[in-house]
């Protein structure tokens, strides 16, 4: 590969009102990227991204299997071929869900989030990681405790950046407030949000969505799973292929797979017809559509995909007449 990186290759959009770009299209390492995975096909799709320019890698402790697995690869590569391209790439990691045994391997209490942090950084072979996030809100830990976990991340050096992963539009704006006392800026919030699934779209309880509180925060929005996981490609039209995350995975439940899923999923794969374009391209382009998003986290389990992904960025804007198509179809 090149040693070069091209920075025209993927549009570089800003995180909020902070200082960071990121790549409109990330890569995601929560699956793909474990010990379930031959080791070439995991180097072949991590390298093509880079060289592609999609330098931001999305990771957390539990990626894997097992946790800490993702990040020992990518560790591995930043020895290997990716050695003195560090500063190149944005890397992300994350502490919430399960890594390991005892009350200490999740949730949100500082004892938990900063030994993961360390153990994230040991694993990378870095000093610092570019982004920690709060994997999820824990209801059992006081955001205090949590946030400020992250605010310490940050000013220990460990981290350059701190993000919030699902969090509510309510627990939003108190994870903001905590941050302000403690002088730390949240920068990122990282939700799912595809076609398929538009709940940051949705006012919750305080009356606001997570797209209205993250505008109005200046918080730059990292919108995971845009492809629902798969779902919203060709794949599925025709029932479950074996090598598929349906198929091989427990993520990607059947029950999402209904008939009313699948029937809209048929409905958007023809409107991407008529533009000429992939059910997964149309899917991509629909959410980097929303300006507040900042980038899109894909998944790829092969060069193929992420290509497939990629091309989105090649796709012209959508006429409003084609958004009537998309939500027509989704209403079918
Ligand atoms: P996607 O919605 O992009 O799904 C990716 C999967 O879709 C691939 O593994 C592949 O599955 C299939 N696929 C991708 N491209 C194509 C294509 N062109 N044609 C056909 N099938 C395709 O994202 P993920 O669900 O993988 O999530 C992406 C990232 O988001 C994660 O890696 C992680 O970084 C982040 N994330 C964060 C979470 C959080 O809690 N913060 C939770 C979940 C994800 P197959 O194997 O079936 O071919």
């Amino acid at each position: 590969m090149s040693n070069d990186l091209d920075p025209a290759a993927i549009p570089l959009r800003r995180a909020g009102r902070s200082g960071l770009d990121l790549p409109a299209i990330s890569l995601g390492l929560w699956q793909n990227f474990g010990a379930t995975t031959a080791r070439d096909a995991q180097r072949s799709v991590l390298l093509h991204a880079v060289e592609r320019g999609v330098v931001q890698l999305d990771m957390a402790n539990n990626y894997g299997p097992p946790p800490f697995a993702a990040e020992s690869f990518v560790g591995d590569l930043l020895r290997r071929e990716l050695r003195g391209r560090r500063d190149e790439l944005v890397l992300t990691t994350k502490a919430g869900y399960h890594a390991w045994s005892g009350p200490y391997g999740e949730g949100g209490s500082r004892k938990y989030l900063l030994a993961s942090l360390d153990r994230s950084l040991a694993s990378l072979g870095v000093d610092t990681v570019d982004v920690f996030y709060s994997h999820r809100y824990d209801p059992t830990t006081p955001l205090t405790e949590t946030i400020g976990a992250l605010a310490t991340a940050v000013t220990s050096g460990r981290a350059h950046y701190v993000g919030i992963s699902s969090y509510s539009a309510t627990r939003t704006r108190e994870a903001l407030a905590v941050a302000r006392d403690l002088g730390v800026p949240l920068t990122v919030h990282q939700p799912s949000y595809s076609l398929l699934n538009r709940w940051v779209e949705q006012p919750d309880a305080s009356g606001e969505s997570v797209l209205e509180v993250a505008d109005d925060a200046g918080l730059g929005v990292v919108a995971f799973s845009p492809l629902a996981q798969g779902m919203l490609t060709d794949k599925y039209l025709d029932g479950v292929p074996q090598d598929s995350r349906a198929a091989t995975g427990t993520s990607l439940r059947p029950e999402y797979l209904s008939e009313a899923n699948l029937a809209r999923v048929r409905a958007l794969h023809e409107v991407a017809r008529a533009r000429g374009t992939t059910l997964a391209r149309l899917a991509i382009a629909w959410v980097l559509r929303e300006p507040r998003v900042t980038t899109v986290l894909v998944g790829a389990r092969t060069v193929d995909q992420l290509d497939d992904s990629l091309a989105a960025l090649d796709e012209a804007p959508l006429g409003a007449d084609e958004l009537a198509a998309v939500e027509a179809a989704l209403a079918s």
